[in-house]
């Protein structure tokens, strides 16, 4: 890992270590208050996977790269 890469954005598949270079933005109306933004962190390998995942469930907000997560992307 280089200086460069943020430490702390690791990819959130399982057994994944992979640096996370998107986010998979997600709500699930059923457990979470309107306005509630999960995020799942993804490698590029995992990005597809992860927002497959999500869309399937019709839980999905949107995807964009970690580069663009603010503060009130949790
Ligand atoms: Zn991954």
């Amino acid at each position: 890992m280089t200086p460069r890469e943020p430490a702390d954005l690791v990819c959130s598949a399982k057994a994944c270590r992979g640096t996370a270079r998107h986010a998979v933005v997600w709500r699930n109306p059923s457990l979470h208050v309107p306005g509630r933004r999960k995020v799942w962190l993804a490698c590029e390998d995992h990005r597809e996977h992860l927002r497959d995942f999500v869309q399937l469930r019709g839980f999905l907000l949107e995807v964009k790269s970690v580069d663009e997560l603010t503060e009130e992307d949790g």
